[in-house]
């Protein structure tokens, strides 16, 4: 165990995420309910309006959040949502700005990245999702290697990166060792991981994963990404139920806290109640 980790293994950051456009990709993730080819009984809707955006971020700071996560649904960014994205993250920053602000936008050059960033961004995410060899069975419409350089570039760009995927999607073991590798490889801050919530509208219809095996996998990512913040996000109730707090004594020291992106969660109160009954610290800064 590396010496930073032990340093913060007490403390659990909360981060929380507001989709700021929902429902509207035409990619075709086949774990994804915001595709518009599956049709899933999702709410969808274009930009949601940037005063209700900045109230959202307050009540995350409220609720101890350290991390606010813009999200839109689509492969990448335009000039008008990186448009709609900067204004957006002006918006937090100046109201709530004590929060690290996170984007979420999809495949984005250097040049998008450094925009946002001047409008107060400081983390960008963008999940590799899975291994590079398995990639294709579960997305056609893009390439892994676009994730893989979009990351590079947020890091370029000045950002901390986030970058992390979704175990219980059909992948081999090797396929998921050959994905946190690729993780460690790009250094980053943050580490989403994901446990896939199926939904009857997907290609995708189980996730084969046992509640054990699960925990087994945020072991092995913690041994792959030692000094990383590894972040337990969609999933997480449905994958551990009662022992959902157990993942700490695995390996990870943060979660998304309140809704995730087309399902609910628990309310922060509550995780925050559970977490500290169990001896845990809540961070009080992102990049602490
Ligand atoms: S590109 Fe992103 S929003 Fe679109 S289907 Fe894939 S994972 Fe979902």
């Amino acid at each position: 165990m590396s010496l930073i980790y032990m340093l913060m293994s007490n403390k659990i950051y909360l981060c929380s995420i507001s989709n700021i456009e929902s429902g509207t990709c035409k990619e075709d993730c086949k774990f994804c309910t915001q595709s518009v080819k599956y049709r899933a009984d999702i709410e969808r809707y274009r930009r949601k309006d940037i005063s209700d955006i900045v109230k959202e971020a307050q009540r995350a700071r409220a609720n101890k959040a350290v991390g606010f996560c813009l999200v839109t649904a689509g492969l990448g960014l335009d000039d008008r949502r990186l448009d709609y994205v900067c204004k957006a993250a002006y918006e937090v920053h100046k109201e709530v700005p004590d929060i690290s602000i996170i984007a979420c936008n999809g495949t984005a050059s250097y040049e998008q990245l450094k925009e946002l960033k001047k409008n107060g961004v400081e983390n960008y995410n963008h999940n590799l999702e899975t291994a590079q060899e398995f990639y294709s069975q579960i997305c056609t419409s893009h390439s892994w290697e676009e994730r893989y350089q979009t990351c590079l570039d947020a890091k370029k760009a000045g950002l901390f990166l986030c970058t992390g995927g979704i175990f219980g999607l059909g992948e081999t073991h090797e396929n998921r060792i050959s994905m946190l590798k690729s993780i460690a490889s790009l250094e980053p801050m943050s580490v989403p991981i994901n446990f896939f919530h199926p939904n009857e509208a997907l290609p995708l219809v189980e996730n084969p994963l046992s509640k054990q095996e699960a925990f087994e996998l945020i072991k092995l990512s913690r041994k792959y990404l030692p000094e990383q913040m590894i972040m337990i996000a969609g999933g997480r109730e449905l994958m551990f139920g009662d022992e959902q707090y157990d993942v700490f004594k695995h390996g990870a020291n943060a979660i998304v806290v309140g809704d995730y992106l087309t399902t609910q969660g628990k309310s922060a109160e509550q995780d925050i109640e559970a977490i500290t009954a169990l001896g845990y610290e809540i961070a009080l800064e992102c990049h602490s």
